[in-house]
């Protein structure tokens, strides 16, 4: 099975999977922070938004 990483769609590496380096990894936890996390080429899913308080400004 072949994965890519999501963010720059490069091979993955095992210590970072499901992405390819940290710095990756690091982007996409960023996203979700943000609350703006999203795959390209996948319906975005926000049925189910979860109500945790983020005060991480
Ligand atoms: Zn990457």
């Amino acid at each position: 099975m072949e994965s890519k990483c999501p963010i720059c769609k490069k091979p993955t590496t095992l210590p970072y999977r499901p992405f390819c380096s940290k710095r990756c990894a690091d982007i996409d936890l960023a996203h979700w922070f943000r609350g703006n996390y999203r795959i390209e080429g996948e319906e975005a899913k926000e049925d189910d938004k979860e109500n945790e308080t983020n005060q991480d400004e």
